[in-house]
């Protein structure tokens, strides 16, 4: 069979249609890029975003259409959506189109759950609850040679109150430092000179083992590895960021000097209900430590506006970490209430016009900081690993530097995957333009 697999969300979900995929070509089928010429549609969900339940299920209405004039089109939904009881309960009376049906936690049932369907040619639905032991060696159908993302551990204990992840994800529990060595060793072997090391909170990794390893240990025996060139990771939480972590990325030439760590409000009010665990002054003196002790780090870092109760005087304080942190890019969202999260249903939300006029205020001052860093950079050479070719001129090529920056210069599409020096002539808000240096 054809196959298409459209992935919402993260890195996490994205690593797992990778995962899918991977299932999928061991078995023969074929990944295509044209829906139209699919005979099975996977459709991988994500329920962070605001109203993400009403598009999806909006979604699915458009299949049912689709499936009256191709009645063999195969539809599987899965991702995080799937791990809510009332969205499989709406799925299973309101949408009989549907033909497979997994969650998170059991990716590596798709294709026995697929087989059942063509075999009965009735909707087959498997969801577990929680993830038991992490399943090692599944086939992963990676969408770079040069680049990958390694997933480290699944799930997350620290329920912020805003956020569906735990319930979705499932306890926090990592694999074990020889599977990743291992598959960070085959990558490398086969041309990758990046890995992205993925986990809900990274800075975590190991508390489930039985050895004592933490994460900066696990990133110190991958940089052993011959051939790899650049580790990265995402994402730290504030709370269990160590010193040790600090001093790996200050020591090792691989680790890249890149740490996103999301913030999430500058209110040590607002973090408090939101169940973060760290204060301002505490964000701030972390953020003092790293930037004494790696002074070329890029730092990157997420913001909610507007999270219930939040006043002018709370959002005073994020404009103040703003500025005081001089984050290379910030990621903002308006909060929005997830059904299922301590903050749903709280009755001080704030008004909609409210958190829009707020976060025009927040990005005004993330623009200039974020050219002015930028401008830093002009006149100096740095490395890129190319990515391919530029998405907004094919004159030019992309790729991003050790700090996450994205460079856009011209050069041939050979060039893909190469790292190569590039002399930086512009600094624009979100991205450099550069020359390579022969
Ligand atoms: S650390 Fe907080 S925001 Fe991140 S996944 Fe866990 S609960 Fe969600």
């Amino acid at each position: 069979m054809n196959y298409k697999i459209t992935t919402y969300g993260c890195q996490m979900n994205e690593n797992d249609s990778e995962k899918i995929s991977g299932m999928l070509k061991e078995l023969g089928h074929v990944s295509v890029d044209d829906e139209n010429r699919a005979d099975m549609v996977i459709l991988n969900t994500c329920s962070v975003r605001e109203n993400a339940n009403d598009k999806f299920f909006g979604h699915l209405g458009h299949y049912k259409k689709i499936k009256k004039e191709k009645p063999n089109l195969i539809l599987a939904i899965c991702g995080c959506m799937m791990q809510q009881d009332s969205v499989v309960a709406e799925v299973k009376s309101k949408h009989r189109h549907v033909d497979i049906v997994f969650g998170t936690h059991n990716i590596h049932e798709f294709p026995g759950m697929l087989s059942d369907h063509m075999e009965k040619h009735e909707m087959v639905v498997g969801v577990w609850q929680d993830g038991g032991e992490i399943v090692e060696n599944l086939p992963v159908d990676r969408k770079y040679d040069f680049k990958a993302y390694v997933s480290i551990m699944n799930g997350c204990n620290n329920f912020c109150s805003y956020c569906i992840v735990p319930y979705t994800r499932g306890r926090e529990r990592s694999r074990s430092i020889e599977s990743i060595k291992l598959e960070v060793e085959a990558l490398a072997k086969n041309g990758c000179r990046e890995v992205t090391l993925l986990g809900q909170n990274v800075n975590s990794y190991g508390n489930t083992l039985e050895e004592t390893i933490g994460f900066a240990t696990l990133m110190r025996e991958l940089a052993k590895i011959d051939g790899l060139e650049r580790i990265r990771f995402m994402t730290s939480h504030p709370k269990d960021l160590s010193e040790d972590l600090i001093e790996a990325i200050a020591e090792e030439a691989k680790i890249c000097n890149h740490i996103h760590l999301p913030v999430q409000s500058g209110s040590s009010r607002i973090l408090k209900e939101m169940n973060r665990k760290y204060d301002k002054e505490g964000y701030l003196k972390l953020v003092e430590k790293i930037k004494r002790r790696i002074p070329e780090v890029s730092l990157t870092t997420d913001i909610i506006v507007g999270f219930p109760g939040e006043t002018e005087e709370d959002f005073q304080d994020t404009l103040d970490i703003m500025e005081k942190c001089r984050f290379d890019l910030a990621f903002t969202f308006l909060y929005s209430p997830r059904e299922g999260t301590p903050a749903w249903g709280r009755k001080d939300q704030v008004a909609e016009e409210i958190k829009h006029e707020r976060l025009n205020r927040l990005l005004e001052i993330h623009h200039r900081i974020g050219k002015e860093i930028n401008e830093n950079y002009v006149g100096k050479t740095v490395e890129v690993l190319v990515e391919g070719i530029s998405k907004n001129n094919p004159k030019n090529l992309s790729g991003r530097t050790e700090t996450a920056k994205l460079v856009n210069f011209p050069g041939d599409a050979s060039l893909t995957g190469e790292i190569v020096k590039v002399k930086i002539i512009q600094a624009k808000t979100f991205s450099l333009d550069g020359e390579i240096v022969k």
